[in-house]
């Protein structure tokens, strides 16, 4: 660690004092409900996250995605940045969140968007993916402050939308504007919710694809004079049971993906449709039209292009096996795996502050899906970009989420520290 012990010890007693601020923060975000599709109340939670930066003496600003067809009068996609400088530009470090969060579901026993703090715990729809790591970030930035700690470089906290939808309004569209970049940026962190013991360092890659199956109307009654594109598609689905999956489970990246069962190349079945509506008035026809999409996640290993090869493959067997056929393959979604470099002073820096904070040694995993890091490395072309944040990978997305009060203050010093020791200079690059 490169603080003075005196100043380390003051500022991890200056987090101890924030803490109920962190968790009134926490919960003023949960309370709004912004809910991605369509992405509700972004522009109040951008201010929300503007005004408190300002009060901790951020120069803040908005970044509306302008041009983006999803920037729209009912649903506005708005960013906010806050910048405090230091002494010099550089060592940069920038402390980036997504403010949506997915739609509630079912099987709450609270209010989702109550901010409800209990035993401990604090409750609501984002509250460890990833509000709670918003308030870590600013909180972590504001602790330096409040210790009367000098800032060697500076500090950045941004609040995107869009994540959880591919993040292209947020941080991809900041990384196009060159909000975020290489030269400008040195370091990213990201706190996802990803266990306060643990460092992410990226994730597999995506293949969402279609599949179309196209057939022969005909007659319920003589289905032999029609070619039943749902046949056709079972026959594919079928091939991905029999044929695929074994290949996949096979097949382990040496990246250190959590869990065990996503080191192996996964695929999912996320739709099918086909023939008529099951619902409603029916008429007897063979379904002339079937099509279903895919979710494939690929291994760093592996690679696009023979991944997708595998794919075509498949569907030409399904061709051959089910005459009267025609079958199409769309690209809906790719994202490529992304790792960051081994030797980055990101690793070693939040190591050093987990052992501090938590006694214990870190551990470095990669994340079973993706998240805003791609952007981060792809587009900004930042490598220098680790996920590291408060709550627990398995509470996301699920009913009754919640984040601890402990994980939440362990971590806002572990990034406060990071932050510290990454501005000392003496990490290079
Ligand atoms: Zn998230």
């Amino acid at each position: 660690m490169r603080l003075a012990p005196a100043d380390l010890d003051r500022l991890l007693r200056t987090v101890d004092d924030l803490a109920d601020e962190v968790v009134a923060f926490t919960a003023d975000l949960l309370r709004v409900p912004t809910v991605n599709p369509p992405g509700e109340e972004y522009e109040t939670c951008a201010r929300l996250i503007g005004d408190v930066l300002r009060r901790c003496d951020f120069e803040v600003q908005y970044v509306a995605a302008e041009g983006h067809p999803d920037h729209t009068a009912a649903h506005p996609r708005v960013n906010v940045i806050g910048r405090r400088a230091g002494r010099l530009a550089h060592p940069l470090v920038h402390l980036n969140g997504h403010f949506d969060v997915v739609p509630a579901g079912d099987g709450w026993t609270v209010d989702p968007f109550g901010g409800l703090v209990r035993d401990g715990r604090i409750y609501g729809r984002g509250a460890c993916d990833m509000k709670a790591g918003i308030a870590a970030a600013v909180f972590a930035a504001e602790a330096i402050r409040r210790a009367g700690i000098a800032l060697p470089g500076t500090i950045e906290v941004s609040g995107t939308v869009d994540e959880e939808s591919g993040g292209l309004a947020g941080v991809k569209y900041l990384a196009e504007a060159q909000w975020i970049a290489q030269g400008k940026t040195d370091y990213v962190i990201i706190p996802e919710p990803l266990d306060v013991d643990r460092i992410c360092i990226g994730h597999r890659g995506v293949y969402w694809f279609e599949v179309e199956a196209h057939g022969r109307i005909g007659h319920g009654s003589m289905p032999f004079l029609g070619a039943s594109a749902i046949e056709g598609l079972g026959r594919f689905q079928a091939l991905i049971e029999s044929e695929l999956k074994p290949r996949l489970a096979a097949r382990k990246t040496a990246v250190p993906v959590v869990p065990e069962g996503a080191r192996h190349a996964t695929i999912n079945t996320n739709g099918i449709e086909g023939g008529q509506p099951v619902d409603g008035v029916q008429t007897p026809c063979v379904a002339d039209r079937c099509r279903a999409v895919f979710d494939r996640r690929f291994l760093l290993e592996e690679g696009l292009d023979a991944t997708r090869d595998e794919i075509h493959a498949l569907v030409r067997e399904a061709a051959r096996l089910v005459p009267g056929i025609r079958f199409e393959v769309h690209d809906r979604l790719i994202v490529h795996p992304t790792r960051t470099p081994d030797d980055s002073p990101l690793i070693p820096a939040l190591g050093a502050a987990i052992q501090q904070v938590l006694g214990r040694a870190p551990a470095l995993i990669a994340s079973p899906g993706t998240y805003d890091h791609k952007h981060v490395a792809r587009i900004a072309g930042v490598p220098h970009c680790v996920a590291y944040g408060p709550g627990e990978l398995v509470l996301a997305h699920q009913p009754d989420e919640y984040c601890a009060v402990g994980d939440l203050v362990a971590a806002t010093k572990v990034i406060a520290l990071a932050t510290m020791d990454l501005m000392s200079g003496q990490r290079s690059p």
